[in-house]
């Protein structure tokens, strides 16, 4: 059987209030008292994996280790199917603007026309299939750990769309919305219903505060 959070503080291996504020309101039902690593002044280690599961263990099992305490961490990004799964565990470095020196910020846009440029080089009729992966992983002191893995299906469309949201969200078009809007243009309320994320964390939730079997 899988090993249980029983309740107290849980360390989440996140420097981003924004996740910690979302994934503290998802397990507060659970009598989880989240807090995070940066708060408590723990390193981030460097995501060396090749696998959204790899960088969610290594985020995990270093803030558990650091912190003394169960910890949670979360891997996501974009998988393209015609891509061979890019960009896959560099979703985020496929925005970077290291070319502009001393500007450390992000450009969405240029990494969805990334994106685009190659599949347009593969050709019209490329397969525009790819899916949104989410990876929560949870490590105790000792060692011991549990992964939960999280999808959402759909295809990429082109321009993007949409104001909401963040990252890929404009170029992202859900199966579970029949292939209308991308995820920038539906109500957050409805992306979480239906997100990657969202399905990570239902596993976790049935299997860490379910019913016991
Ligand atoms: P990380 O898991 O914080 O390393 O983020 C990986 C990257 O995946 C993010 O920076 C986003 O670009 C992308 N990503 C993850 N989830 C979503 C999503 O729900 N919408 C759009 N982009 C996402």
């Amino acid at each position: 059987m899988t090993r249980r959070l029983g309740g107290g503080s849980l360390v989440i291996a996140t420097h981003n209030a924004g996740k910690l504020k979302e994934i503290s309101a998802l397990l507060a039902p659970y009598g989880m008292t989240c807090v995070s690593a940066g708060s408590l002044g723990l390193p981030e280690p460097a995501e060396t994996g090749t696998t959204f599961v790899q960088n969610a263990l290594i985020k995990a099992r270093a803030a558990a280790e650091a912190s003394g305490l169960a910890a949670l961490a979360d891997d996501s990004g974009l998988s393209v199917q015609a891509l061979d799964g890019r960009p896959g565990v560099y979703t985020a470095d496929w925005a970077e603007r290291q070319w502009f020196e001393g500007d450390p910020g992000r450009d969405w846009y240029m990494a969805m026309g990334k994106v685009e440029g190659l599949l347009q080089q593969i050709g019209p009729d490329t397969d525009r299939s790819a899916a949104f992966h989410c990876v929560l992983a949870l490590a105790w002191p000792d060692g011991e750990s549990v992964v939960y893995e999280g999808r959402c299906s759909g295809s990429l469309t082109w321009p993007p769309r949409g104001e909401l949201g963040f990252g890929y969200d404009p170029v992202f078009v859900p199966d579970a919305l029949a292939g209308s809007q991308t995820f920038a243009e539906i109500d957050p309320a409805q992306k979480h219903a239906i997100s990657h994320r969202a399905d990570a964390f239902a596993k976790l939730v049935a299997d860490q505060f379910g019913r016991a079997q």
